[in-house]
Parts: C-alpha cells; sequence; structure tokens
C-alpha cells in the first residue's frame, strides 16, 4: 500500500504524521495535495508532504478521509520546508501561505505563453541596467533611482526569461495597488497574468507571470524561469507574525534552487539587500536624474522654542497657497519617534557616539543612555560642552492649525487611521504621517518637518528606513512633473545641478544636516548609508554581522535556558529581560539549527528571527 506523510494544519503539533492511500483517492495524491487526515479523535486539514514513504514494519496506518484540492507544487512544499527552518516557524503557517484561498478542486488548462510580450517601452537608462543586470546572471540587486518607472525592467526579464520555457515568472511588489497596476500594463503588453491571491489555479497550471504581495513569494508556480521584486527594502515584506519570514529572501532562495535570475530592486538597498547578490547601479548621471532637488534646512541655529516651522519652509507653504494645482505634502510621524535633546547654545542633538540613535536622559541628571545599544556619557552637549539640553517639544497636535495659519490657506490631515485615498480633498497643503506618501499620489514638493526623529530613532534599520521614506517622497514628487524650478517659490535652490535632477522637491528640516540619509538624498547617492552603517553594525555586532532572534512567551522561561545549554560556539544567549531572550549567532545556519535541534517546552512561545524591532 502506498503511504504518505502529511503535516496537520494546526500551529501546536510540529510532527508530521504517516497515513495510508486508499486506491479510489490514489490519482488526486501528491505531493503539496490538501487532505483531511484523522489525528487522535478530530479530524483536521492537512497537506501532503512526502510521497512513497516506506512503511514501518507492524505499524496500522489510517488511511486519508479525504482529498480536499490542489496544493502548492512538490518545489514550493520544499522551498516552506526552508523558510520553517530558517525562520524557526510551524511548517504548516507557511504552507497554508503558499495555499490557494479557497478550495480549489480542479485545475484550468496551463497558459501557452504565446512568446514574450511585446517590449515598447523606449531604451533608456532603465533599460541598459536591464542589460547589466541579465549579463551576470543569479541574484542581481538592481538600484533603481525613485522617479524612474521599474516596468521596462518587469519587460526585459519577461523577454529573457519566457523565451519558449513554459515556466512562470514570478514579480513580488509590496502593495495590492501596485499589483493591480502592473498586472494590468503586463495584460496590455499580452502577458498571461496570475493576480494572485485570487487567480492562484491559473499560476499552479503554470507557464504565467504571477503577481502579488509577500504572499505571492510562495505563489505555486510549479517551475520558474525568473523572478523580481520591486521596492526589496519595503518593510511590507516582513511578516510580523511567527515564523517572521521576509518575502524578499524567500524569493531569492526559491530562484538560487532553481539557478534562475532574480533581481532585487529598490531605490535604497539596505545591508541585509547588498548582501543577497551582487550590486548593479546605474552611472552617477542616470542616478541622479532619478531624485528630485534635495533643500536641506539646517534648524542648529535656529531657537528650539520655534517649533516645526522654519523659514524656508514657510515660504514653501505660502508659494502652495499662492496658486490653485498646486501642492505640498507635510510629514510627521507619530508613531516610533525620537524624543529628541538639543543643545541650546549651539543647537546640536545629544546623540550616541557608537550607534548614532538620539540619547534620552538616564535615570540620575548627570548621564545620558543610549535606548538602542546602552551606551552612556555625561549630560552635556558633545559639541560645545554646554550642560544647558532641554527636550524638543513638537507640538504634533495641532500641527494642522499651525501650518493653516501659516499657509493662510486650508490643510487637509491625512493619517493611517483616516480613511482612503479619494477621501483626501484637493487641499494646496495636506500634513500627514507617512501614510500620506501612500494616500496621496501627486505633489510638487514633500516637507519633512521632523526628520530627527526618524534619523536618530533607536531601533535597528532606523537610518535605512528613513531614506526608504525619503525615495518614496521622490516617487511622489516625481509624478507630478513640475520642474525644481516650479516648486521651488521663493526657495532659491542650490543652483547646482538643478537641471539633472527629476521633478519637484524634497524640503527636509534637520538638525542633523551631516547625517549620511540627508546626504544620500542631497547627493542622490544611496550607497553612502550602508556604508556608514556597516562599521556600526559591526562594532555592535548586529544584522547582518550576526543572525538574531528573540524568544518571549510564557514558556520562553524554559526554552530560554534550553538553549544557552545547547548553543555551539560562538552563539551568545543572553537575558532574560522583561521575559524575552536574546540569541546571537554568527550566521543563520547555526541560529537557525539550534532553535530546530532545541525541543519546545509546551505552553506559549513566539519565536522572532530577524527581529525587526531591537
Ligand atoms: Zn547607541
Ligand atoms: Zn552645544
Amino acid at each position: 500500500m502506498r503511504v504518505v506523510r502529511v503535516v496537520p494544519d494546526v500551529a501546536g503539533i510540529a510532527k508530521e504524521f504517516d497515513y495510508l492511500v486508499p486506491p479510489e483517492l490514489s490519482d488526486q495524491v501528491r505531493v503539496g495535495t490538501s487532505v483531511r487526515v484523522a489525528l487522535g479523535s478530530r479530524r483536521v486539514a492537512g497537506w501532503v508532504v512526502t510521497d512513497e514513504v516506506e512503511q514501518p514494519a507492524g505499524m496500522s496506518l489510517r488511511p486519508l478521509l479525504a482529498v480536499r484540492g490542489w496544493g502548492p507544487p512538490p518545489a514550493v512544499v520544499e522551498l516552506c520546508r526552508w523558510a520553517a527552518w530558517r525562520w524557526a516557524g510551524p511548517l504548516c503557517r507557511l504552507l497554508a501561505t503558499a495555499s490557494a484561498p479557497t478550495l480549489v478542486r480542479s485545475l484550468p488548462p496551463a497558459a501557452s505563453t504565446g512568446g514574450p510580450p511585446e517590449t515598447t517601452s523606449p531604451m533608456g537608462p532603465v533599460a541598459e541596467l536591464a542589460e547589466e543586470a541579465l549579463a551576470g546572471g543569479g541574484v542581481a540587486v538592481v538600484r533603481l533611482a525613485p522617479a524612474h518607472d521599474s516596468f521596462p525592467l518587469v519587460e526585459a526579464v519577461l523577454s529573457a526569461a519566457v523565451a519558449g520555457s513554459g515556466a512562470g515568472v514570478l514579480v513580488v511588489v509590496p502593495a495590492r495597488q501596485v499589483a493591480d497596476e502592473l498586472a494590468g500594463r503586463l495584460r496590455r503588453r499580452g502577458a498571461s497574468v496570475a493576480l494572485l491571491p485570487e487567480q492562484w489555479a491559473s499560476a499552479r497550471s503554470g507557464g504565467v507571470v504571477a503577481v502579488g504581495t509577500r504572499a505571492a513569494a510562495l505563489a505555486p508556480l510549479p517551475s520558474l524561469s525568473a523572478a523580481v521584486v520591486l521596492d526589496a527594502h519595503d518593510q511590507a515584506y516582513h511578516e510580523e507574525r511567527a515564523p517572521t519570514w521576509t518575502a524578499w529572501q524567500v524569493v531569492a532562495e526559491r530562484a538560487r534552487r532553481q539557478a534562475v535570475p532574480c533581481w532585487l530592486v529598490s531605490s535604497c538597498p539596505t545591508l541585509e539587500l547588498l548582501e543577497a547578490g551582487r550590486l548593479v547601479a546605474p552611472s552617477r548621471r542616470q542616478e541622479r536624474a532619478g531624485w528630485p532637488t534635495v533643500e536641506v534646512v539646517d534648524r542648529r541655529g535656529d531657537d528650539p522654542r520655534r517649533g516645526l516651522y522654519s523659514e524656508p519652509l514657510v515660504r514653501l507653504l505660502r508659494w502652495a497657497a499662492g496658486a490653485e494645482g498646486r501642492r505640498v505634502l507635510c510629514v510627521l510621524n507619530r508613531r516610533g519617534r525620537a524624543r529628541l535633546l538639543a543643545c541650546q547654545p549651539c543647537g546640536e542633538l545629544a546623540r550616541c557616539a557608537r550607534c548614532g540613535a538620539a540619547l534620552s536622559e538616564g535615570r540620575d541628571e548627570r548621564t545620558l543612555v543610549c535606548a538602542h545599544c546602552g551606551a552612556q556619557r555625561p549630560r552635556v552637549c558633545a559639541r560645545c560642552g554646554s550642560a544647558r539640553l532641554r527636550v524638543l517639544r513638537v507640538g504634533v497636535s495641532r500641527a494642522r492649525e499651525e501650518l493653516e495659519a501659516l499657509a493662510g490657506t486650508f490643510v487637509a490631515e491625512v493619517t493611517a487611521e483616516s480613511g482612503d485615498a479619494g477621501a483626501v480633498p484637493e487641499a494646496r497643503v495636506v500634513v500627514g504621517t507617512e501614510a500620506v506618501l501612500h494616500r496621496v499620489r501627486r505633489a510638487d514638493a514633500v516637507a519633512f518637518l521632523d526628520l530627527d526623529a526618524e534619523l536618530l530613532a533607536p531601533r535597528l534599520g532606523a537610518a535605512e528606513q528613513a531614506l526608504a521614506l525619503l525615495a518614496r517622497a521622490a516617487r511622489v514628487v516625481a509624478a507630478s512633473g513640475a520642474t525644481a524650478a516650479d516648486a521651488t517659490g521663493a526657495v532659491e535652490a542650490a543652483g547646482e545641478a538643478r537641471a539633472e535632477r527629476a521633478p519637484g522637491r524634497l524640503l527636509l528640516q534637520t538638525r542633523v544636516p551631516d547625517h549620511p540619509v540627508v546626504k544620500a538624498a542631497l547627493l542622490a547617492d544611496p550607497s553612502l548609508v550602508p556604508a556608514a552603517e556597516a562599521p556600526v553594525r559591526a562594532e555592535l555586532r548586529l544584522p547582518p554581522v550576526t543572525a538574531c532572534a528573540l524568544v518571549s512567551g510564557q514558556a520562553a522561561a524554559a526554552y530560554g535556558p534550553a538553549l544557552a545549554e545547547s548553543a555551539g560556539p560562538g552563539v551568545e544567549v543572553l537575558g532574560p529581560v522583561d521575559g524575552t531572550w536574546s540569541v546571537r549567532a554568527p550566521d543563520h545556519r547555526s541560529l537557525s539549527d539550534l532553535l530546530a535541534a532545541v525541543p519546545r517546552p509546551p505552553g506559549r512561545l513566539r519565536v522572532e528571527v530577524d527581529p525587526v524591532r531591537g
């Protein structure tokens, strides 16, 4: 009798179980198939993960109860197994993500790709990048300036990959709206597209371009000829629930396994991305042409009591108020903000000398402490030695009314909670959290009222995320088509290179004008941020120099010490701090092997590999 191994869809059960395949179900059962089985006294759903299992002698096995429908193909089941090991989480969670949203009983015929779609995009800087990326094969990190359209890259992958192979192409994007638009553009070019998750069945049949967000990394294409991840730096690719997997890493592994090209496209590649493949970057001239003009307003000289509004900002607001059709967005995040201390005489912000994060006041009145790396120093200004430091008070709640008073025009407000894009009125000035950069599609200029709260936030990757925010804003202003000169208002641009820049303008209010993020935007050179981050990560032994995991929950009290006992050379298990243990290993293999080897005690346990916080 044929025996298969099944992973039950029950998160608390990490085991696999063997079942007999009844002859009447035999043709429908293969690796990946969704089945129903008896488990103890329960009937549960599950997936076949191994076929033709050798039957143990003297064991009486129970039969499969039913076939529920199609599941992921064998290559994706194996990929899920890898991801479950890599992020130390239950395999069933990943198999569920890889499965159809509703049961699929039969598949449509496989698409015949009918040759590559017609390429109509003009040859240009992006086509040159594509050529260089294709030439090398393997995983490439393709740096594309924010104002430049990524569609010609996707077309180039398609025409190179599809040619006659019958295998599918995977395109993963950070947001649903982007997926919808991209699918539409590809269809107009004649490509067979499966938009995930709803067209799961056509992707499972194969031969299509599968397009979707994070979960599409596990799209059920039976075979792959190429893969692309757009805006690979986007935080949306990180799953927050355990297993805390990252979509672009899964796509890169998938492409490596099938030995097909994979492009991770980003205007501001992070250190993690840069480790994943070879960098393909545009020429300096081309990259400058893809970033807007950036104006840096150094606020160190301003009276801290002046609050959020510098003179250049006020001029920009009045320019926007001055005529119909103009629009300025003001970004002011409310959550995850650093509390900033500024020196009263010289305006310098109190920053950690080790990691660069904002310092806050310690328990006694003479010390400053870093919430990110724990460093401490005396409570004096590092620049002028003055002890007169004061907390910058940012009147976030009143920002809208204050901006309205300064601009002399109606100011609309957008937050993550405030309705959809259609609800944003045609206001000339809009203020909001970074959500405003997702809701409003076009603006002449974006002003960051308090960039320092992003730059100096005491968390891993704060600088990279701040640059990503500026890149996002750069894309919004590029869509305006306004020339830099149009959007300057009374602001005098730094005459240098204005004509070489993309449309629109960014205005950055900061007390850290030399910060690598500010310089990267100003010079349109995103490589400055990872170059500055790398030595800090090495010094503090933070990812990607090491591999980290956080272990929390009631069962961590038993699991943490058990990990410490089994930890090999170079692996540290620290804690507990507020019930959380932290595991740091020299690489992912030793981290994941350790987490897999130590049996998990019963009770609630959260294992977060590559923690985003921390
Ligand atoms: Zn620090
Ligand atoms: Zn000072």
